[in-house]
């Protein structure tokens, strides 16, 4: 592969020359996905059955990935790290899932989908990926309903519809608060039935600390057994990654403790490229963080903002008081004022990054000062206190447990907090990585969500990769496999990705340091929300660079791992974690500090608007970095997929 030099803000990288290809099929854009499973190669049943593939994930999007490829007769290894599949992160989202289905008749279509998320994710997604998915998102509303999801109904029976940020049609179809755990227990149904059949069997406990090649292509994974602490080797002939995402390299996040990147990096380290690593969202309604020792921040669902009314005291001498006293005139709605069109439902980047501008300008609220209010009280006057409770109530009550304070009486205190990752491992049409084999779905691809993911799309695209696209586009790597036989474990590749993983945890357990992996981790997470969070500078990144580096050379000189590696060990499990974060770490800060624009979530504060609006730069970034492994973490090669807009034009966003 040919490389040239160039110069990110004084650090030297290498650059592909040869532009990544998406492989998207020909035709026009409403044409390509028929066109695309009318043509692709097929596995005949016979076939299927000599076929191995493993998921790691049970998630959403591995759920419902193992679920289906076993349905269809392809033997299914799947992998967790919890006890049980429906431990998954995916249990804890809240809000709701899209779907084009337009049940209001209020405008909805599929192409509004999928401008909507084209719009909304800055211009930074590929345009056929985002219509496919626009185009399945009515089907899983029918797949998860024949399985029995209990989606919210309105009165004549059909299912009901509620608005999520940065769209004016009601499509999010949701469960009360619940909508994750509801479609996760579907499709946990699912995968039990297949597991019961035979079809599919289950590793929980199991993490994937390493990705298998031979001769190029996946074929299995080095796995290890947390309860035994055994490395174990398993094999198969394509291997998809539903691992989840990344946040919580901020160690402050509203993702579940133990998510993590582990999975994801191994595979980036063993050749798959990592896609927009900058991109993580910031969501902006979350309970603010309460002290230096907090490990754990939660989500108060966007679905409030349906009803809730966003504001702070319009002076700042207003800021101590209680809410209830501060009279109608002295409140500064700004999400309404700033953007009428929209309001309180503008995207989540934007109403973050106006929460966080009405907290600099010293008209925060709460203790710390870095809150503003969210308001039902308009909203209970005219629905009635058991209406807003009938919608929001497990909401309502979960803010009460956690700050004592009544959200019926007074506003909630909202901030926001890191949440979701858009950036993730590279993927072409097909959602197979840079690596032959390798597949990555759900919120582990670098998706289809641009710069900024819309509210309720992350559920719909975990399970539109794993009920719908998954099962087609496997079979055309698979169709090239049918003579391949099985995969044996007991090749050198295998032994020499177990040598590697030992050696890991050898290392980690020869430091006997003084630090915790959890301090490690946590003063990562400070570096990582102060200069790659909600706003960024060139300068603040290089310095984080250097930080991140600084804490790496500390973290294998002074980390302590007690205990031993045969034995339940959450501490090896963690340092392990870690020692990922760090290196990804450095990653997403050259990311961000290439990126020379701003767009979605990614805020450079050297480029904005005169009205501190992001100011992107089409000419020069309307692409997808895909990082590749340059044999040390702080010598990665940027390769370049260009994004081509032919159905949509591109315009700075507006939610005026
Ligand atoms: C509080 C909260 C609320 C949310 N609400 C909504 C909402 O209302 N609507 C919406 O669309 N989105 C929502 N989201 C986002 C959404 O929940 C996630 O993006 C989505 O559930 C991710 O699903 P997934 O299947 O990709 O991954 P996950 O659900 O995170 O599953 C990952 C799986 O991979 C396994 N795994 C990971 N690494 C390894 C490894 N190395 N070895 C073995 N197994 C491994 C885990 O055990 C797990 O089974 C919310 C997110 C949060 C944090």
């Amino acid at each position: 592969m040919a490389l040239h030099d160039i110069d990110v803000h004084g650090l030297k990288i290498q650059q592909s020359d040869e532009p990544l290809q998406s492989k998207s099929p020909e035709g026009v854009l409403e044409n390509k996905w028929e066109a695309y499973k009318s043509h692709v190669p097929l596995v005949s049943p016979a076939n299927k059955m000599r076929l191995d593939i493993i998921v790691v994930g049970t998630g959403l999007a591995g759920a419902s990935a193992a679920a289906s490829l076993s349905e269809l007769g392809y033997n299914v290894k799947v992998f967790t790290f919890h006890d049980s599949p429906r431990r998954a992160h995916s249990i804890a989202a809240q809000g709701g899932i899209n779907a084009a289905k337009n049940y209001r008749n209020d405008g909805d279509s599929v192409y509004r989908l999928f401008y909507d998320t084209i719009k909304g994710g800055d211009y930074r997604s590929r345009e056929p990926n985002v219509y496919r998915l626009a185009e399945v998102s009515t089907h899983i509303i029918d797949q998860c309903v024949a399985q029995g999801v209990p989606f919210a109904r309105e009165y004549s029976g059909l299912l009901d519809n509620r608005s999520f940020g940065g769209v004016q049609v009601s499509r999010t179809f949701y469960a009360r608060g619940q909508t994750g755990q509801q479609l996760l227990i579907g499709a946990y149904q699912s995968l039990s039935r297949q597991i019961k059949v035979g079809s599919c069997t289950l590793y929980n406990r199991h993490e994937m600390i390493d990705l298998v090649k031979v001769d190029g292509k996946a074929r299995g994974i080095i796995a290890r057994n947390l309860v035994t602490g055994k490395l174990e080797k398993f094999s198969a002939h394509a291997v998809v990654l539903a691992t989840g995402g990344y946040g919580n390299v901020f160690y402050l996040s509203t993702n579940a403790m133990h998510c993590n990147a582990t999975a994801a990096w191994r595979a980036h380290r063993r050749g798959a490229y990592f896609g927009n690593p900058c991109f993580t969202q910031i969501h902006p309604t979350c309970i603010p963080v309460s002290g230096e020792y907090q490990s754990k921040l939660t989500l108060m669902s966007e679905s409030l903002r349906n009803d809730g009314r966003v504001w702070v005291p319009k002076n700042k001498a207003d800021v101590a008081k209680h809410p209830n006293d501060i009279k109608e005139e002295d409140r500064d709605y700004y999400l309404e004022r700033v953007y009428p069109a929209f309001g309180n439902l503008v995207p989540r980047d934007v109403a973050s990054r106006a929460a966080k501008n009405a907290c600099d300008d010293g008209r925060g609220v709460g203790k710390s000062g870095l809150a503003v209010y969210l308001d039902f009280s308009a909203a209970i006057k005219k629905l009635g206190e058991d209406k807003v409770r009938e919608r929001y109530g497990n909401l309502f009550d979960m803010y009460q447990k956690i700050t004592d304070e009544n959200p019926y009486k007074q506003p909630m205190r909202i901030y926001p907090a890191v949440h979701y990752t858009m950036g993730g491992l590279w993927v072409d049409y097909e959602l197979q990585t840079s690596v032959p084999n390798l597949f990555a779905a759900g919120e582990a691809n670098f998706s289809d969500h641009g710069a900024n993911r819309l509210g309720a799309s992350a559920l719909m695209q975990g399970l539109a990769d794993g009920y719908f696209v998954l099962p087609y586009t496997i079979g055309s790597s698979l169709a090239k496999d049918i003579r391949t036989g099985k995969i044996s474990t007991e090749t050198p590749e295998f032994d020499e990705a177990v040598k590697v993983s030992q050696e890991r945890i050898d290392k980690l357990f020869a430091i006997k340091g003084n630090q915790s992996a959890e301090s490690f981790h946590r003063r990562l997470g400070k570096i990582m929300w102060e200069n790659c969070g909600m706003s960024r500078t060139a300068e603040g990144l290089k310095g984080a660079i250097e930080e991140i580096r600084a804490l790496r050379a500390e973290f294998y000189s002074d980390l302590f791992v007690p205990g031993t590696q045969f034995e339940y060990n959450p501490e090896l499990d963690k340092a392990m974690r870690v020692a990922d974060f760090i290196e990804l770490g450095e990653l997403m800060c050259l990311d961000a500090l290439n990126r020379d624009e701003s767009c979605g979530g990614h805020f450079r504060e050297e480029f904005q608007t005169s009205d501190g609006e992001a100011l992107r730069d089409d000419d020069d970034f309307a692409y997808v970095a895909a990082w590749q492994f340059g044999g040390d973490p702080s010598t990665p090669i940027l390769n370049k997929e260009q994004l081509v807009f032919d159905n949509v034009k591109l315009t700075t966003r507006s939610y005026a």
